[in-house]
């Protein structure tokens, strides 16, 4: 009997070693986090969303390592970044798709290797995890403040232009979808529209200077998607001598956007709080690392999903909102020009 007992004892010590080393260390044991963003034209990535995460993810977990890496548009270079960092060890991927449907062969090369996927900013079908701004709110706000402007300055109808984001990012089809809720019943007519290939300002500028022969004299009002384009089309009404400059939306609450707005030559702009998203997408890749479940407030397409609230910036709010939450000093805005 005695002896019956020691082996179970003993088999009972051996089977709590084998689950002890499936356990998590205190701290997160040293996981591997790889944040993937998709570009660097649109400021926030490398000046907010990349040092916020990094922040985060330090205070989420102390021994996690950071994978990091930008894929400049190039959604095939994003796929390569995603499979070095697999190949790197990484224990969960936070990935911002530069195509949000090619995603999907990333998401199955993470998964056949069981590393879990963050879907950040940018939706992707069959991702763990989801954070990201009310992104149709982000297009009626930018639409709501056009009409509301043009409505403050007497005007009731006249052309529209409307320059969206980039065909593959899912984002960009929720704002235009949110903005076009509110344009078509409007009064005003949007009388060109163009999609701009990989959110290029650039790009975004070459179209609105194609634009201005054919809707020059009738165009009241420019919806632009976000900053980078807003700065595209505010460069091509200038240099076509467009004057007085029609209102022009943006989204970003880039530092150049902001200057605009305080100088008038932009209408308003998007605040996205990228602190609480970082620090979501953080703290839900530690989690998902260790085995657990991200703290999920809704649910998107049935992935668990953070979503947070836009707002509108004008010149009457700056200090409420991008002032207020440190994101600039008043310092950084006001430069002497
Ligand atoms: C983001 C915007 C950004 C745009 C271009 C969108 O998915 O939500 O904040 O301006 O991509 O990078």
């Amino acid at each position: 009997r005695l002896v019956g007992l020691g082996l179970a004892v003993s088999a009972l010590a051996l089977s709590l070693v084998a689950c002890g080393s499936d356990e998590p260390a205190a701290g997160g044991g040293g996981k591997k986090i790889a944040l993937l963003l998709p570009e660097s034209k649109t400021t926030r990535y490398e000046a907010l969303d990349r040092p916020l995460f990094t922040e985060a993810l330090k205070a989420a977990c102390a021994d996690c390592e950071l994978i990091y890496s930008n894929a400049d548009q190039d959604a095939a270079k994003q796929q390569q970044q995603a499979e070095a960092a697999l190949t790197q060890g990484a224990n969960v991927l936070v990935l911002d798709p530069v195509d949000g449907k090619a995603a999907a062969a990333v998401v199955a090369s993470a998964k056949g290797q069981n590393v879990p996927v963050v879907a950040y900013d940018r939706f992707i079908e069959s991702a763990d995890y989801y954070v990201s701004f009310e992104n149709e709110a982000v297009g009626k706000l930018q639409a709501q403040t056009l009409v509301d402007t043009l409505k403050a300055a007497g005007k009731t109808s006249g052309n529209l232009a409307m320059i969206n984001g980039s065909p593959t990012d899912p984002n960009a089809a929720d704002f235009k979808k949110g903005a076009h809720s509110v344009l078509d019943s409007s009064g005003f007519k949007v009388a060109a529209e163009f999609d701009t290939p990989d959110w290029s300002p650039d790009k975004a500028q070459a179209w609105m200077e194609g634009q201005l022969s054919a809707i020059k004299n009738g165009l009241v009002g420019v919806y632009a998607a976000n900053d980078g384009t807003a700065g595209g089309a505010i460069a091509a009404l200038k240099g076509g001598g467009v004057t007085p400059l029609p209102p022009v939306t943006g989204q970003d609450s880039e530092l150049a956007a902001i200057q605009r707005i305080v100088s008038g030559d932009q209408a308003m702009t998007i605040y996205k709080a990228v602190k609480p998203q970082a620090e979501a997408a953080a703290k839900g890749a530690v989690a998902l690392a260790n085995g657990g479940k991200p703290e999920s407030t809704t649910d998107k397409n049935g992935v668990p999903s953070t979503i947070l609230d836009p707002v509108a910036v004008t010149k009457a709010n700056i200090k409420d909102t991008v002032v207020k939450d440190n994101i600039y000093k008043v310092t950084d805005i006001c430069t002497a020009s």
